[in-house]
Formats: C-alpha cells, structure tokens, sequence
C-alpha cells in the first residue's frame, strides 16, 4: 500500500526513512519491496513463517499504523490468512 510522501522523514514531521521508500506516483510512496509481484518489505526482517519483525515498527508508515493484526480487539483478519496462504501457512484460529 501507498502513503503520502510527507510521511518520509525527508520532510518535516515524516517518520519513515526515506531510503527505506520508492515513488509510486506522484506525491505516493511504498515500502520497497511491496511494489513487487512477491511484495517483501524491506524493513521486514526475519525469515516467515519462522520469526519476523519490523525493523522500523515506531517509525512505520500510516498504512501499517492502521492495519489491525489479527486478533486485535477481538476481531479476525482474513487479510492476515490470506498472506498467510501465499507463504504456505496454515490459517491462524478465530481470535
Ligand atoms: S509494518 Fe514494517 S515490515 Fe511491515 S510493511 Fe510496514 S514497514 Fe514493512
């Protein structure tokens, strides 16, 4: 997903690093990596399905902000099994 470029810490009050981030149009950024017919992010460090985390979790943009893990408040998130299901993993249990 996209985020508006003020987001990047080239600009005042932005939090994601800027080399961390490629244009995918005008005033839009991704996480490099997730732009990708096999989207990984960059920051993602850690081997799936094994351990992961998020390299920059404080600083990561409003699309990961917003985005509720599974399990959150109670609530499933059939995104979270879908990316689940293209690494070859097993569904997780309803929360
Ligand atoms: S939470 Fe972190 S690792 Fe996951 S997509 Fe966002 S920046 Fe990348």
């Amino acid at each position: 997903m996209s985020f508006y470029w003020a987001e990047a810490d080239e600009h005042p009050g932005g939090t994601v690093p800027s080399a961390l981030t490629t244009a995918v149009a005008p005033m839009r950024l991704a996480m490099r990596g997730t732009d990708r017919a096999t989207p990984r992010c960059v920051a993602l460090d850690g081997e799936i399905g094994r351990s992961v985390a998020c390299r920059i979790y404080a600083l990561r943009p409003s699309p990961c902000r917003e985005f509720n893990w599974h399990g959150e408040q109670g609530e499933p998130n059939e995104r979270c099994n879908r990316a689940r299901q293209r690494h070859g993993l097993p569904p997780l249990p309803p929360p």
